[in-house]
């Protein structure tokens, strides 16, 4: 059946023709830098600590600093013409945790608070478990966007949820409103780097904000240069796809598929559909599985394992 899906696929020179490329260039960092850094002009002498986009602190003058590219209204509507969408392959998920490490690095949040989430789940005694990653699925029924009571969470044109930090009073509505707990409440924010000298954009939710709610933002700061997101780009194993619905394409970097047709062949879904949320996340299901589960569990500090302690097929395997 994967047979089907693979012939219909673009081509990856098709693909980057459309401007969406993985994020080869991610080690160089930058490009965060380079949307509000201007190096031509004279150097103040004064420097400040900034973040790339790999999460890596670096010092600039303080008058190469510019104003982000995209202003408050265009991060409000969204790229015109696009409509995001991911697919996340759980035959070839085995918790490596590296979509996890990417984005909190980039986000540069504290271990306490994951935009992306992995769970050990399981449907049935019969069943076997499998690893599932949990992004934001940036529902176009967003019910976190409709309990918010002063419009600092929003549905952008391109399917994107995203959260205005300088608004957001932190009430916590939006979290208990979205059914698949996919926000996160920032206690504290702590940062290496100068936050309050870089210009905020609810498109990169950096920096963050104390006291307000946060959650995966499907990198659009990212995608604005031609980039997929870091969880994307950062799996080893190519578990992510991303892509625009209406070019009916997903990456995940070094394959690209016909997304209607990948949906197709691989009985694709959403994560509790039935809520009515219509999720822009799509899940192939568990088949054909390329790794053990069991290997999900080594190579993680005791922190991480003691989070899957109390699955049935934990205590099953550890009497
Ligand atoms: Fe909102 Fe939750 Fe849906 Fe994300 S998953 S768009 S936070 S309801």
């Amino acid at each position: 059946m994967e047979e089907k899906s693979r012939k219909t696929r673009h081509s990856r020179r098709q693909f980057l023709k459309k401007g969406l490329v993985a994020g080869a260039g991610l080690a160089a960092g930058g490009v965060l830098i380079s949307q509000v850094v201007d190096a031509t002009d004279t150097a103040s002498g004064e420097k400040v600590k900034v973040m790339t986009t790999n999460g890596e602190i670096m010092e600039v003058d303080r008058s190469f600093l510019k104003l982000p590219r995209v202003s408050r209204q265009e991060a409000q509507q969204g790229i015109p013409g696009k409509k995001f969408v991911m697919v996340i392959d759980l035959a070839k998920c085995k918790n490596a945790r590296a979509c996890v490490d990417a984005c909190q690095k980039a986000h540069h949040l504290p271990k306490s608070q994951e935009f992306m989430k992995v769970y050990l789940l399981q449907d049935s005694d019969k069943t076997y478990p499998y690893w599932f990653p949990k992004p934001c699925f940036h529902c176009d029924n967003p019910l976190c966007v409709s309990v918010c009571p002063v419009g600092a969470t929003y549905k952008r044109s391109d399917g994107i949820v995203l959260v205005d930090n300088e608004r957001c009073i932190g009430c916590k509505f939006c979290m208990t409103g979205c059914p698949y707990s996919a926000r996160v409440f920032a206690w504290k924010h702590y940062h290496e780097y100068d936050a309050d000298q870089l210009p905020y954009s609810p498109e990169a939710s950096s920096p963050g904000k104390e006291g307000t709610v946060s959650k995966c933002d499907f990198c659009p700061d990212m995608v604005r240069v031609g980039k997929v997101p870091y969880c994307v780009s950062a799996c080893p194993m190519g578990v992510i796809y991303y892509g625009d619905i209406d070019e009916d394409t997903v990456t995940n970097g070094t394959e690209t598929y016909q997304f209607s047709q990948l949906i197709k062949d691989r009985a694709g879904y959403r994560y509790l559909e039935t809520l009515g949320t219509r999720p822009s996340v799509y899940y192939l299901p568990p088949v054909d599985r390329q790794y053990p589960v069991g290997l999900g569990f080594s190579g993680h500090p005791d922190e991480i394992k003691d989070r899957y302690k109390q699955t049935p097929y934990h205590i099953k395997n550890n009497p």
